[in-house]
């Protein structure tokens, strides 16, 4: 990369956010840092925008606008608070955006970098999965660019024929099935939330970590991959493959077979968005095959992770049903890591709040905001019935 990049991450101070500093910061020649954005950690914002010379920090919680202040006297940091501040953070002009806001949370900053026509690193798979047509219109109307951050759409995308889409005959999607893959039905009646945010193979935030958990994670970036890339939901596949080196494949109409393999680091997709289109080193740890020794695949057991399914359903069935998805699983993993319900009652909250809430297909961006907050309140609503 010959000129600076100028770049903003929402979500600075969360696993993605942090292993993109981490990136930048080995690199102090090649990015200019616009703006970081958190929620509520205003140490962890404040210390990485002083290393990174930021020239704005925004913190989500207006409570804390003060702190934040505090916390970067003495330098040249602009700060902001509110909802509304991280969307103006996400307008500012800058060359990549990484979308590293967890939840449905992250939607109107994530659409308001896209309506700059920016390019955006997305992470935040829930603002795909809630929004979809309605990004994806955002997107072409604007001339943005999505770059996949996850994993699996990293993988996808490197190995994926762009130019000729009728090539592709199917898309794997690899899931490692998360700590409880061998576990029995009733046994994961008795999981905690410390059992459940212990990824074996890779570090993340607890949501997503639950989500892998409950494999809803899959089901939600099924959802995501038919929106980043021209297939039909039946050319979706998923194959669980615990050791995470394979990170997907893409089958052509010939039988070959592509895949991306790596050591499981999320600093090679967010570096390969960074970079993009061309490649930048990491400090990742070289994939040593020898001393991995086998890889093993077997299918997903859809009657343990009933969230494979639901998705998959919801997928088909498309309008409101991902968004309504989304949101009753954001509201239902949160019920779970505040202990007020148990591991598998999160899937069934989500088909409750399916089967009883069934709105028009959104049109716009408040419309999708609508459905979610509907939505939430069933979702809510279901979680109290647990509770009492
Ligand atoms: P995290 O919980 O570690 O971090 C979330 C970030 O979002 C934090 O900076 C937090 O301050 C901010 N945030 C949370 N709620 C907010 C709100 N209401 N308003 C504004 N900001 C808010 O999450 P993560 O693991 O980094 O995941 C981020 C996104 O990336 C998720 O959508 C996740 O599914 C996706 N993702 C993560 C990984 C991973 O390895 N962690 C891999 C693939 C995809
Ligand atoms: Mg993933």
């Amino acid at each position: 990369m010959n000129e600076r990049k100028r770049i903003t991450i929402l979500g600075a101070t969360g696993s993605v956010g942090t292993s993109t500093l981490d990136l930048i910061e080995r690199s102090p020649d090649a990015f200019d840092v616009v703006a970081l954005t958190a929620y509520r950690d205003v140490e962890g914002l404040a210390a990485a925008a002083r290393r990174t010379g930021a020239q704005w920090a925004v913190i989500g919680d207006a409570q804390r606008l003060d702190a934040l202040r505090e916390a970067l006297a003495g330098t040249n940091v602009q700060v902001a608070a509110g909802a509304d501040a991280i969307c103006d953070a996400a307008r500012l002009p800058v060359d990549w955006t990484m979308a590293a806001i967890v939840g449905c949370a992250g939607l109107k900053p994530t659409m308001a970098a896209v309506e700059q026509g920016q390019t955006v690193a997305l992470a935040n798979k829930e603002a795909l999965v809630s929004a979809g047509d309605v990004m994806l219109a955002a997107v072409q109307k604007h001339g943005a660019t999505l770059l996949p951050v996850d994993s699996e759409h990293n993988a996808v995308f490197q190995c994926f024929d762009h130019e000729a889409p009728r090539r592709v005959r199917k898309v794997t999607l690899t899931a490692s099935g998360g700590p409880f893959r061998e576990w029995s039905a009733d046994a994961m009646r008795a999981i905690t939330p410390e059992q459940a945010v212990a990824h074996p193979n890779w570090s993340m935030g607890a949501k997503i970590s639950v989500d892998s958990a409950t494999m809803m994670n899959k089901g939600l970036e099924l959802i995501e991959a038919f929106h980043l890339f021209p297939v039909d939901v039946a050319q979706l596949d998923i194959l669980v493959h615990r050791q995470s080196v394979v990170h997907s494949m893409v089958e052509y109409v010939d039988g070959s077979v592509l895949a991306q393999l790596g050591t499981p680091d999320m600093r090679t997709p967010i570096a390969y968005c960074l970079a993009w289109p061309d490649r930048m080193a990491t400090p990742c740890p070289p994939l040593d095959l020898a001393t991995i020794g086998r890889l093993d695949f077997e299918a997903p057991d859809p009657a343990r992770f009933p969230a494979i399914p639901l998705a998959r359903a919801a997928l088909e069935a498309g309008g409101a049903r991902p968004a309504i998805l989304n949101a009753a699983n954001e509201v239902a993993v949160a019920a779970f890591l505040e202990r007020r319900i148990g591991f598998l009652e999160i899937a069934v909250i989500v088909a409750d709040t399916l089967s009883c809430y069934d709105p028009e297909p959104p049109v716009s961006l408040d419309s999708v905001l609508a459905i979610d907050a509907e939505a939430r309140r069933i979702a809510e609503q279901r979680v109290e019935d647990c509770v009492s």
